[in-house]
């Protein structure tokens, strides 16, 4: 029987009781063993999958003199090349699928945070497997079935809205699909429906504490005990910031379309590090210049290789994004390794006076200043032949009185913090609550202006 015929007939019923009272499914615990084995095996699934059905696999594959057959281990994976996301953006749209289009049943698009988006593509197969893993996170990080989970992400082509949507369906919770915007609106349907969980970006979730603040509620008696967020870069004080002001506890959820979506590492109980499923994706972490596989604790770029992706495999995924490998063991039980949050992406690495800086690491900073609100911008320009960076900063209302000396403290105090933590002089600009621009999706800290040339 065609697959599509299968699409018709009525499917059996899926068991969706969790495996225990702490874990989603019995895969979380499995020793490392029984999981290297089945990456083994799924590996060597999806090297044959892309060779027989991606003609770019099957030139890429020729050009390094490799075939499928040569993978006996899971160390042969070194032996493959990379996959990047040009040869995604030069394959737009389909060009990199393995299945026929009668296989696939959605599509989704990345951002485009970084050049023309990128399409993904799932077979039925694909969502069963990308709704559990986003479940696994969710339930790990607390979400049952008497929860209220508020969604506030882009629901369209954005992978995050319908990824987290179906899984905390799955998990049983009351989920509400509000979407982005309308903040306002928000926070009277978190009092309304008694929301007990979110999921947004963690900029989203600053700019809703604030307007929660001006329409006079205390964020932290909205009730919210769980808060999932991810899509971009955010810091620890950050954390601590949204943990303090909600009540609620903050986790780091990690993903990427080419990857199915969000649900590829998450936080558990210890927030400390994301455990990644690697009974669906095989880790690697390597240096961005050379590609030299790189060991535990070495911060480099994360490359994934999807095990168990039908419509899209993606050998060795260039994610460009920057982190490490932890060696502990979780006291958790989960037998999945953990990855560092992540620090940035190697695209938003700046180099001023030959420091390398992530914003990230300037917002651990400014979140922990009392005196800075809840938005700042990073303006890069180029003074002569140097990249200058300048931090706009918005002061809180209750420090900007006006009073040119006590601006005055704020900023040199602000910088000295800047220096003594990230080690180089970087001017401080602030600026009064509300002037700069909000976000309800992924935040745009930077404003390069590095084109326009500044004379000195
Ligand atoms: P785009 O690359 O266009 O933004 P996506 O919407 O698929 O595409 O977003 C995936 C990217 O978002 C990741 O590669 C990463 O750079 C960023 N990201 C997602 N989750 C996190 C997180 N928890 N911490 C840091 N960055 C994240
Ligand atoms: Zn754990």
């Amino acid at each position: 029987m065609s697959h599509k015929q299968n699409k018709y007939i009525q499917v059996e019923y899926i068991d969706t009781m969790p495996h225990s009272d702490k874990y989603w499914q019995k895969e979380e615990v499995l020793p490392r063993r029984e999981l290297e084995e089945m990456q083994l095996k799924r590996l060597r699934w999806v090297v044959r999958h892309a060779y027989d059905n991606v003609p770019f696999y099957r030139r890429a594959f020729k050009n390094v003199d490799i075939h499928p057959d040569d993978i006996k281990t899971l160390e042969d994976i070194s032996k493959l090349p990379f996959t990047t996301k040009d040869h995604l953006r030069e394959n737009y749209p389909f060009g990199l699928f393995a299945t026929p289009k009668e296989r696939i049943v959605r599509i989704h698009t990345s951002s485009g945070t970084t050049g023309r988006p990128k399409v993904v593509g799932y077979t039925a197969r694909d969502l069963e497997n990308w709704i559990n893993m986003c479940a696994r996170c969710l339930y790990m990080a607390g979400i049952r079935s008497d929860d209220v989970f508020q969604n506030m992400v882009g629901y369209t082509l954005f992978t995050g809205g319908l990824g987290f949507h179906y899984a905390a369906e799955r998990i049983g919770a009351m989920v509400v699909p509000s979407g982005t915007g309308n903040t306002k609106r928000q926070i009277r349907f978190m009092l309304d429906f008694g929301t007990t969980a979110i999921h947004s970006t963690p900029s989203y979730a600053l700019h809703i504490k604030e307007v929660a603040e001006s329409m006079d509620i205390d964020p932290s008696e909205i009730g919210l005990k769980i808060g999932c967020f991810g899509a971009e870069p955010w810091s620890e004080s950050l954390r601590r910031k949204l943990e303090n002001s909600f009540g609620l506890k903050a986790f780091d959820s990690y993903g990427l379309s080419e990857m199915n979506g969000p649900g590829v590492a998450f936080e558990c109980e210890e927030q400390d590090g994301l455990h990644v499923w690697i009974d669906h994706y095989i880790v690697e972490i390597v240096d961005p210049e050379t590609c030299e596989v790189l060991g535990e604790g070495e911060k480099g770029e994360l490359v994934l290789t999807p095990l168990t992706k039908e419509a899209l495999p993606l050998i060795r995924y260039r994610t460009g994004d920057i982190t490490f490998l932890m060696e502990n063991e979780c006291s958790c039980g989960r037998t999945h390794p953990k990855i560092h949050r992540i620090v940035g992406r190697s695209d938003d690495m700046m180099i001023v006076r030959g420091v390398n800086v992530f914003p990230s690491q300037i917002e651990q900073v400014l979140m922990n200043i009392p005196e800075v609100g809840d938005s700042y911008q990073i303006v890069l320009k180029r003074v002569g032949a140097l990249d200058e960076m300048v931090v706009r900063i918005e002061v809180r209302d209750e420090f900007f009185t006006g009073e040119l000396s006590d601006l005055e403290r704020i900023k040199r105090k602000i910088e000295g913090s800047l220096k003594e933590e990230i080690g180089i002089r970087i001017d401080v600009e602030l600026v009064e609550k509300g002037t700069l621009e909000r976000f309800e999706g992924k935040a745009k800290r930077i404003v390069d202006l590095r084109n326009t040339y500044i004379s000195q």
